[in-house]
């Protein structure tokens, strides 16, 4: 059985652009058993709905087409469904929501019943899909629109030789050695194309046209189907444009025309899709610009395949280079299968860097003036343990680094041999070392690791690689997954912590010029319910009669916990049967001076606790995890950080309640060790941190390291902190333990 997401994607696929929304349209009025449906659209400069494709009488009748027009502004409006119903007619309206920016609706039609609300479930995550189809035909039809914009000069220039090696320190954001050509989110030297005179005569080049177009659109079913096992969802629409484009009559004659006039198949395809990017410059609608590079990305796509033997790099792999590492850049950068990162800002806390490890892409961020400094195809290095880029680098540093390559290779897979072994101190102190998971990948990871249940799940994810906001259904299907993995748990469940640089967009929900600083997190949530709502209920759902854990995010006061535990109350009540009777166990994280202050009362209040050093860093110290000239690795040696966590965890011990460190630091060998010798209950890490973790741990004995742990506490700065740390640990008798089944 196909699932409505795969019979989008299949009109998407067999459609030319003009007739994807009508035929859309059509699937979707099978789906929920309605005569009738038609999409409304937001004009951009306008207030007004208007009627952008149908299927059925709906689309015809002036009568019901106001009738349905008011209903889809109703829905807008009010961001929820809404419906009409005058007998014979039913109308059943559901907002499409781009990110917070309201699109459009679509509007259901029946005339001899009314919709359930089974239908009306469904109509609503159907919306959720339509979202990027709907933004995909917009970019389309601004692309073939030869007026809307003045054609684009494109200036290329010419570099000249280029100079020689050039090391750059920035962060180390994501371990292991990248080794590859640059590209910037583009991976093809166009002007090769531009100077491609090999022409074959018109048949054979059309013929290679096809060929290009063809493989393109074979490639995008494969990154799909990578997205889909990476991130644990399906994502047969992703690439809606891309499948979009290559189905559009108007870039195929244009690159024909092209063609016919002695031009390459590679010469006339970057010469149409130059000259469409002209035309996306010049619309003044933000996102269609954004949509520029899904151009690029498909010229380079097929360009590749073109003129793969003259263009080949000695270097196959690809390093992209960025301003930023936003998460949405990284995951794209993983489908698209590049080797490695460079980002000129961000630390090794961003929320992207924190995906990049998940994913296992080396990356370092903060890397200054990257992007002025490496011309396109130059040969890089990533050393992302180090945050060392070299660039252009010279056949000994290459030669280097490729053996350093072998040996983190090497090591990695001496690490997985302390998968099996239990996390264990040398003197026999268990600990609960549990995962941080974000993608279906970090569970995998994490049960292959043995990690010892999930210890903090960002739930945020699914909302940002796509368009719309997953439907509560689809989020049940995902934090199902976790369940599967983990039977027992425990699994901690964190309410969406929208903002800060995990909310990229510059509209709707969570945009703030600091998003850090304020607007973020459960603040989000008290603004938009309906987001708590679903995400609650899915957890419930999902949870069935297995434990239930929700973590509050960026709790500041006792109120908000009262506020969040009533609305969570509130969720699962609307619930029917016996997920309606859970009773959640209620977390709070301790990741603002103010919960440092509350910590006790915060225990009191809630089953368990868990420190969000990351952001209890940027808050503490003002060092904004996005801005690489002010956070330092070093930051989590900061007395005050570390005293901080020592009162916190008595504080809540005090209460009787337990509370684990999910922050970054808690991977750190030192500061683990630490943190269990000043009491701790638990360590949640990225699973891939994990078998070094344990292999660490087991080499260093905890009673020595309490004991020194006043001296460290009392320390005067942060590099006398780690400097302790380092004798102590030293100091300390190392047991080497085979891993387990070696022994
Ligand atoms: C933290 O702030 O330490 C944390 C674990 O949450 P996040 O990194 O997702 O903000
Ligand atoms: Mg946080």
């Amino acid at each position: 059985m196909t699932t409505i997401l795969e019979r989008l994607s299949r009109v998407v696929e067999s459609h030319v652009p003009v007739q994807v929304l009508d035929a859309a349209s059509k699937t979707i009025a099978a789906e929920v058993d309605a005569d009738s449906c038609s999409i409304f659209l937001k004009e951009s400069d306008s207030p007004g709905l208007h009627l952008r494709s149908g299927f059925g009488h709906l689309a015809q009748g002036e009568v019901l087409k106001s009738a349905a027009r008011a209903v889809a502004k109703e829905a807008l409006d009010q961001m929820r469904p809404a419906r009409a119903e005058a007998p014979p007619d039913s109308l059943l309206a559901v907002p499409m929501v781009l990110r917070g920016r309201p699109l459009g609706a679509i509007v259901a039609h029946a005339p001899a019943h009314s919709f359930s609300a089974e239908q009306e479930r469904t109509l609503c995550a159907i919306a959720a899909h339509m979202v990027g189809v709907v933004e995909s035909a917009r970019f389309i039809e601004a692309v073939d629109n030869e007026d809307a914009a003045e054609r684009y000069a494109g200036v290329h220039t010419d570099a000249g030789e280029p100079p020689g090696e050039l090391v750059l320190q920035g962060t180390p954001a994501s371990p292991g050695i990248a080794i590859g050509a640059a590209v910037f989110r583009r991976a093809f030297p166009r002007e090769l194309a531009r100077r491609d005179v090999s022409f074959l005569g018109k048949e054979p080049e059309r013929q290679r046209v096809r060929d290009g177009f063809e493989k393109a659109r074979n490639d995008i079913g494969k990154l799909q189907a990578a997205a889909t096992s990476d991130l644990g969802e399906d994502q047969a629409l992703i690439f809606s444009s891309h499948l979009m484009l290559l189905n559009d009559p108007v870039l195929l004659s244009r690159v024909e025309e092209g063609v016919d006039r002695g031009k390459t198949a590679a010469g006339a395809i970057e010469a149409a899709i130059d000259e469409f990017e002209g035309r996306l410059r010049g619309v003044r609608d933000p996102y269609i610009q954004e949509r520029v590079e899904d151009l690029e990305d498909l010229c380079s796509r097929i360009l590749g395949h073109l003129m793969v033997s003259k263009s080949q790099s000695p270097l196959l792999a690809q390093v992209v280079l960025s301003p930023r590492i936003a998460p949405s850049l990284v995951m794209e950068i993983k489908t698209r299968g590049a080797a490695g990162i460079v980002a000129e800002t961000g630390s090794a806390t961003s929320h992207g860097a924190l995906l990049a490890r998940s994913l296992g892409v080396p990356a370092v961020t903060g890397a200054p003036d990257v992007m002025r400094s490496v011309l396109a195809g130059d040969a890089v290095i990533v050393d992302g343990t180090t945050g060392r880029v070299v660039v252009r680098p010279s056949p000994e540093s290459l030669a280097e680094y490729q053996q350093q390559a072998q040996d983190v290779e090497r090591r990695r897979t001496e690490f997985i041999r302390y998968r099996e072994h239990p996390p264990e101190t040398a003197d026999g102190v268990r600990i609960r070392l549990q995962a941080n998971v974000a993608l279906g990948v970090d569970i995998a990871l994490a049960k292959e690791n043995r990690a010892d249940g999930i210890g903090l799940y960002r739930t945020e994810f699914p909302f940002i690689v796509r368009e719309g906001f997953p439907t509560r259904d689809e989020q049940v299907e995902i934090y199902r997954k976790a369940y599967d993995s983990f039977p027992g748990g425990p699994i901690t469940f964190r309410l969406l912590d929208l903002a800060g640089d995990k909310f990229v967009p510059t509209t709707g929900v969570g945009a703030s010029a600091s998003a850090f600083h304020g607007y973020r997190s459960i603040r989000v949530l008290y603004d938009y319910p309906h987001l708590l709502r679903d995400q609650v209920q899915a957890f419930a759902i999902a949870a069935g009669d297995r434990p239930l854990r929700i973590l509050i995010p960026m709790v500041s006061s006792l109120d908000d916990v009262s506020r969040i535990r009533l609305m969570i109350e509130s969720a699962i009540g609307e619930l029917s049967g016996v997920v309606a009777q859970r009773q959640p166990q209620l977390g709070a994280m301790i990741e603002v001076p103010a919960a440092v202050e509350l910590a006790a009362d915060l225990a009191a209040a809630v089953d368990f606790l868990s420190i969000g050093t990351n952001d209890l860093i940027q808050y503490a110290l003002v060092v904004d995890r996005e801005d690489s000239r002010m956070t330092s690795p070093r930051d989590a040696y900061h007395p005050a950080i570390l005293r901080m966590l020592q009162r916190t965890i008595s504080a809540v011990h005090s209460e009787g309640k337990e509370v684990c460190v999910c922050g970054e630091m808690a991977a750190r060998p030192d500061l683990a060790a630490f943190l269990v010798a000043i009491g701790v209950d638990a360590l949640s890490v990225s699973p891939r941190a994990i078998p070094e973790l344990k292999q660490s741990l087991a080499a260093v004995h905890v009673k020595p390291l309490e004991r020194a742990s006043v001296h460290i506490l009392a320390c005067q700065n942060a590099t006398e902190i780690e400097a302790a740390l380092r004798a102590c640990m030293d100091d300390l008798p190392k047991a080497h333990i085979a891993p387990h089944g070696d022994r």
